[in-house]
Formats: C-alpha cells, sequence, structure tokens
C-alpha cells in the first residue's frame, strides 16, 4: 500500500517569519506515525528556518527548483548539495510555472533528477498538459512524454523513490479541477509508463499526486481514487486551518 503524500507549494509566497511559524504551529498536529507524508515546499529563502521548525517531527521540507550542477560560476542558483547540507528532503521539479515562465525543458528536468538523487533528494517531479492539449486528446500522449523524459537514465532503485505529480495545467490556480475519473485516467497512464520502463514493482510503489486547485472541500474524493495517492496543493497550502484539513483527508 502506498502512503499518501500531501506537499504544499507555497510557490513566492509567505514572508520568513510567517513560514517558520506556520511550521511550529504544524508540529503539533502532525504526530510521529501519521498515516500521511506531510510536505512543504517553500522558496529557498524559508528553507533553513523551515528544517529547524519541523526538526524531529514527521514533517518534511521541499525546496521548489534547484541547478543541477554541485557547484561553481552560476549566479543566482542553489545546488542541490546546499539543499541536502539544510536537511531539505523533497525537491519540486518541472513544474509548469518553470516550464512555462522559465523556460525549463524535459532534457533540464532529467538532469535535475538525476542530480537529486545523487544527493540524496526525493524529486517530486511535475507533469501536466494545456487546456489546448486536452481539447485536442494529446493528454495522455504528452503526460506519458514527460515521464518518459524525466526517467531517462534513472536507475530502478531510485525512480522507485520519486514521486510524480500530476498537474494539469489548465486547473492551477484556476479554481478548476479536473474530474477525478479524468485526474484518476491520467494518473494511471503515468503509472503504466512506468510499469513499462521498470517494473510491477515500480508502479506500484511510486506514488502519484493530483494537483490542481485541491481544495478540502474536493481532496477526499481525489484521494478515493485507485491511482491518486496525495495531492500537491497550491492555495490552499497556505492557511494552517485548510491545509490541516486537507492532511486530515490523506
Ligand atoms: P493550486 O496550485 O493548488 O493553487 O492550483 C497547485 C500547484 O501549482 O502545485
Amino acid at each position: 500500500m502506498r502512503k499518501p503524500i500531501i506537499a504544499g507549494n507555497w510557490k513566492m509566497n509567505k514572508l520568513a517569519a510567517d513560514g517558520a511559524r506556520f511550521v511550529m504551529s504544524l508540529r503539533d498536529e502532525v504526530p510521529e506515525g501519521s498515516k500521511v507524508d506531510t510536505v512543504i515546499c517553500a522558496s529557498f529563502i524559508h528553507l533553513p528556518f523551515l528544517t529547524e521548525a519541523a526538526r524531529d517531527t514527521p514533517i518534511r521540507i521541499g525546496a521548489q527548483n534547484m541547478h543541477y550542477e554541485k557547484s561553481g560560476a552560476f549566479t543566482g542558483e542553489v545546488s542541490p548539495e546546499m539543499l541536502e547540507n539544510i536537511l531539505v528532503d523533497y525537491v519540486i521539479l518541472g513544474h509548469s510555472e518553470r516550464r512555462q515562465y522559465f523556460h525549463e525543458d524535459d532534457e533540464l528536468i532529467n538532469k535535475k533528477m538525476k542530480a537529486a538523487f545523487e544527493n540524496d533528494l526525493l524529486p517530486i517531479v511535475c507533469v501536466g498538459e494545456s487546456l489546448e492539449q486536452r481539447e485536442n486528446n494529446e493528454t495522455n500522449q504528452f503526460v506519458r512524454n514527460q515521464v518518459k523524459a524525466a526517467f531517462e537514465g534513472i536507475r530502478e532503485g531510485d525512480a522507485k523513490k520519486a514521486v510524480v505529480a500530476y498537474e494539469p495545467i489548465w486547473a492551477i490556480g484556476t479554481g478548476k479541477t479536473a474530474s477525478s475519473e479524468d485526474a484518476n485516467e491520467v494518473c494511471r497512464t503515468i503509472r503504466e509508463t512506468l510499469r513499462e520502463l521498470y517494473s510491477d514493482a515500480v508502479a506500484d510503489e511510486v506514488r502519484i499526486q493530483y494537483g490542481g486547485s485541491v481544495k478540502p472541500e474536493n481532496i477526499a474524493e481525489l484521494l478515493a481514487q485507485s491511482d491518486i495517492d496525495g495531492a500537491l496543493v497550491g492555495g490552499a497550502s497556505m492557511e494552517l486551518e485548510s491545509f490541516l484539513k486537507l492532511l486530515e483527508a490523506g
């Protein structure tokens, strides 16, 4: 059985003290042995404060991006080793906002996947189609190709540990959620792609999240689907009360 994983993605929001307070408050609410994995993904500025606030708790902290090089002349970038060094566990890779506004392509995301595993970081790799692709019935093929590209050259033992987030671009921050059946169909396609690329063991172990306007009112139905193992949540992860409701549903 796959353990559900609920990850908040704060994007470029909150100031440092607010973020740390949030995680301090979360400490009391996420007991050891909790039935969901709880992750907060925040901007780089927050991360040292958040890993400190989450110390000795099951709460895990994630970055929202990173560079793939180990170190060197890359002004403005943050390396995987720097993240690992401050006890960050997860890293979101290939979020559609990064693909769209910062021109990240499949090849770059694949390099980052490899760099994440080399530094003991667990990638949450995002895939998902545009509205136009959905309307043209290209969703499954497009998402399959994104998954294949992201996992190119990743060893089976690492692939198992990855989290894939299916986030239809048209559902992110728009209030429009994919129907739970449609979301599940694409998540199943992702799982079958992993089965073809690797094995039953990988396909059955990798956790696949849905993301895109997830909120307390719709999370239970999404999580009840056979191939949805969690959620990557933007807007509804920002307030403690609503984030706690998401965790309860997990
Ligand atoms: P949203 O964002 O929940 O605000 O739609 C999800 C995401 O971009 O990860």
